[in-house]
């Protein structure tokens, strides 16, 4: 299904304006949102989810109006909130049964089956009758994961479910949700921008209530590739290389001080051309340089 986003704008009652003529095309797989924290992204997540109203703007997920028919959207949704929480004392069977029912899965046997798969596929059939409130972070966002496939789903949000997780759990995480993109619309919103690189074919930045960039994220890492020099400095010259370039980003590698800099020919300072990653679109976009063309998303 294509979710299509047009001038969608939310102004919160303090005047803080969280989403502005925000235009989206989010076609079936798995599209990243990503963008730094209060950028707007859970706002987003929340009106498409139906949870909350925006000022002005339209949302359609195929044909359905999402702004205006609320419950055929809630038939074709799941949703994982960024601030999921879970019965501590409860198993994770005995709360998916209860949420299945919830979805109007009376029949037993059939509800058995579907609770039973669910846990299968997020990897949580051998822990079924643990109480929740003994899980990770990680089996925690995978039992969100199964609550959010209830019924199906041909639209599923997912509202950084990554933060906080280990580096293995991130892995287990994310081959569970790229099984899941294979044949659904997924919207992932993360600021954690290897997210992105890893699972998703299309992607926009989000910064302040704008998009700023979207596309393919291999492609805008071509447009960008001749524009990132960078080069080891000591960290005691780094606020004179801040000075005298566009830094994009500073990083620890073995210890050394690795700088990006963005400029349209070479910056002098001994700066070498660098092998350009979604990091440097990423920091790049965000600190206001040209990425790519600049097009309808
Ligand atoms: P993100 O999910 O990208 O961190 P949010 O959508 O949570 O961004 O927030 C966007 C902006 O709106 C932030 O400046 C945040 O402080 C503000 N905001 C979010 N919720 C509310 C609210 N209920 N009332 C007022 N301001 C809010």
């Amino acid at each position: 299904m294509e979710l299509r986003i047009r001038d969608l704008s939310k102004t919160y009652a303090n005047g803080v304006v969280a989403l502005d003529k925000v235009t989206l095309t989010i076609p079936t797989g798995m599209f990243g949102l990503l963008g730094p924290n209060g950028a707007g992204k859970s706002t987003l997540m929340r009106i498409l989810a139906t949870l909350q109203e925006c000022d002005t703007g339209s949302v359609f997920l195929d044909d359905i109006d999402v702004l205006d028919e609320k419950t055929a959207v809630r038939r074709l949704l799941g949703y994982l909130p960024q601030d999921f929480g879970v019965y501590p004392k409860v198993s994770a069977y005995e709360l998916l049964d209860h949420f299945a029912m919830l979805k109007g899965l009376s029949q037993r046997n059939r509800r058995r089956e579907v609770v039973d798969g669910l846990l299968q596929q997020t990897n949580l059939f051998e822990v079924r009758h643990q109480k929740l409130g003994g899980f990770s972070g990680g089996m925690r966002q995978r039992f969100g994961i199964a609550q959010a496939l209830l019924g199906d789903p041909k639209l599923i949000i997912v509202d950084e479910p990554t933060a906080g997780l280990d580096p293995q759990e991130r892995v287990r995480f994310h081959n569970l949700l790229s099984d899941i993109g294979a044949d659904k619309t997924v919207l992932l919103s993360t600021h954690i921008v290897s997210d992105v690189a890893d699972l998703c074919a299309n992607m926009a930045i989000i910064n302040k209530g704008r998009v700023l960039l979207c596309g393919e994220p291999t492609r805008l890492v071509d447009d960008i590739s001749d524009r990132i020099w960078g080069r080891f400095v000591p960290k005691s010259d780094l606020a004179h290389y801040q000075r005298r370039h566009a830094v994009i980003s500073t990083r620890l590698l073995a210890g050394r001080t690795l700088v990006h800099v963005y400029a349209d020919g070479d910056p002098g300072d001994d700066f070498e051309p660098a092998l350009a990653t979604l990091d440097d679109v990423y920091f790049a976009t965000i600190a206001g340089h040209p990425v790519g063309a600049a097009g309808i998303c």
